[in-house]
């Protein structure tokens, strides 16, 4: 039986639906599983007080997709409790907007339970499984407890705050702890990876091997893979989608002025009330640009029954029409505003016409849309990019005008730069961008974690032995 990988994430992007999963996680397990026989298991988004049966399943080519319903109290108690209202703010730094209570983490760990309980029935001897995401910490510990001995990765997509930050969180040893049941647990970047190491010492583990800890009698190792985008893909996307009526017709709308384009889910983490006061900023100090460039905000709705996601709504459109009111004019709109979600296409149309991206989160595990802007870039003609210096992209994409987005007067003086900036500039800048994203596409991002995941089933002395082989990148 040849192995398969088995796809473990909240939820599953199964294809010919119309359920569309925006964001980074669907790209990247979809690369996975490009050239691979495997599995992606995980709820299917529906609630269902039924008594939880077998998975829903679906072969498409090599894949089978595996589905289950929650019911309404695990939907409230493990999603939008503990998952969305305790790990992310956590991980993202915002120990402010954390709402702990006993019932979510219970349910938390009781979804996981359920998820061991049905993998169980799935996974198979020579599988590797592959967890993805801060919804499935415990599920190794769940997997392992059922006598599961297969191989089993995490990878962390979202930012990992400092160990005095994580233990903000009550009984984080039960759930951040219990990566070390994991053979191989993945980072974003050095830093989250680092201090993930900082917080298992505080725990009392040990470093054994180079970047393995072991705590509980249990060795895991640690790795950042920063993750990538089908980059030629999205190049050819782009340029053919420029070319599209949609994207021609926003072209002839702008009447010669530039456009500057930012696109987030509507995210507390993605700082865009910062932005926005960025941007008047900039028209304040900056008279003569008015009337000569146009904002564009694309920002598809997320998790709107949290109530800080509802608040944010409330500002950004007061912010906005606060703008808009101040220096706009009859034949000009400073900032335009779509709330809702655009097709990968569209969307790689507009990066192309696009003269500058701001991507200014206060804290995010990559930025996929700073990637996917260079992608999409004439490398002839390139737009220039304006990030957050607290990006998980940023440690990749130094050329673009990387920025503290806490500073007001930093990220006007910015905008002000890209939007000047000479077109030698922009090409110096894009192309080694452009190169990095070329060598490190979504597939090496893969194929670099499951083969590390591999290494660690492997005897340390043959490791030694092909390091010193190969180098330290063996
Ligand atoms: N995206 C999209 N349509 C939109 C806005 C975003 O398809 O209207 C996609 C975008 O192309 C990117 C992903 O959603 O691939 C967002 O990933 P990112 O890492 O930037 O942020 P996340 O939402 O995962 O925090």
């Amino acid at each position: 039986m040849a192995t398969r990988l088995i796809i473990v994430s909240n939820r599953v992007a199964i294809p010919d639906t119309r359920q569309h999963l925006a964001g980074g996680l669907a790209v990247a397990v979809k690369a996975a599983l490009r050239d691979r026989v495997g599995v992606w298991f995980g709820w299917s988004g529906d609630i269902s007080d039924q008594e939880a049966t077998a998975p829903r399943r679906l072969k498409r080519g090599r894949v089978d997709y595996a589905v289950i319903d929650l019911s309404e109290a695990d939907y409230q108690e493990y999603y939008n409790g503990f998952a969305n209202r305790v790990l992310w703010p956590i991980l993202h730094y915002r120990v402010d907007l954390q709402e702990y209570s006993r019932a979510d983490q219970s349910g938390y760990m009781r979804v996981n339970s359920l998820f061991a309980d049905q993998l169980d029935a799935i996974i198979e001897e020579d599988d590797v499984v592959w967890v993805h995401d801060y919804h499935l910490m415990p599920l190794a510990r769940e997997l392992r407890a059922r006598g599961r001995v297969n191989p089993i990765g995490f990878f962390l997509h979202i930012p990992c705050a400092p160990p005095d930050i994580l233990a903000t969180m009550p009984n984080h040893e039960e759930i951040l702890g219990s990566l070390v049941h994991y053979d191989l647990v993945g980072f974003q970047t050095d830093n989250d990876r680092d201090n993930f190491a900082h917080y298992l010492t505080s725990l009392g583990a040990k470093p054994v091997r180079s970047a393995s800890f072991t705590l509980d009698g249990r060795t895991t190792r640690l790795g950042a893979f920063p993750v990538g985008i089908e980059t030629a893909v999205y190049a050819r996307l782009a340029r053919n989608a420029v070319r599209s009526r949609f994207v021609r017709e926003m072209v002839e709308s702008l009447n010669g002025q530039k456009l500057m384009l930012g696109v987030d889910r509507l995210d507390y983490s993605k700082g865009i009330i910062h932005r926005l006061n960025a941007f008047d900023r900039f028209l304040e100090v900056n008279p003569e640009w008015r009337s000569r460039v146009t904002y564009l905000q694309v920002t598809p709705k997320s998790r709107g029954e949290i109530r800080e996601y509802a608040q944010i709504e409330n500002e950004v459109t007061t912010l906005i029409s606060k703008i808009n009111g101040r220096f706009g004019e009859a034949a000009w709109t400073p900032v335009r505003y779509v709330n809702r979600s655009y097709s990968r296409t569209a969307l790689a149309g507009v990066y192309r016409a696009a003269d500058v991206a701001l991507v200014t989160p206060l804290r995010d595990g990559m930025n996929l849309v700073a990637k996917e802007f260079v992608a999409a870039q004439d490398p002839e003609n390139p737009g220039a990019l304006i990030l957050s210096q607290f990006a998980g992209a940023a440690a990749e994409l130094d050329g673009a005008v990387i920025v503290n987005p806490h500073e007001v007067e930093g990220v006007a003086a910015a905008i002000k730069q890209a939007l000047e900036m000479p077109l030698i500039e922009r090409r110096d800048r894009h192309g080694p961008m452009l190169a990095r994203l070329r060598d490190h596409t979504v597939d090496q991002w893969s194929d670099s974690f499951l083969t590390a995941l591999g290494e660690t089933r492997q005897r340390p002395s043959l490791i030694e032995g092909l390091r010193a082989m190969f180098g330290a990148s063996a």
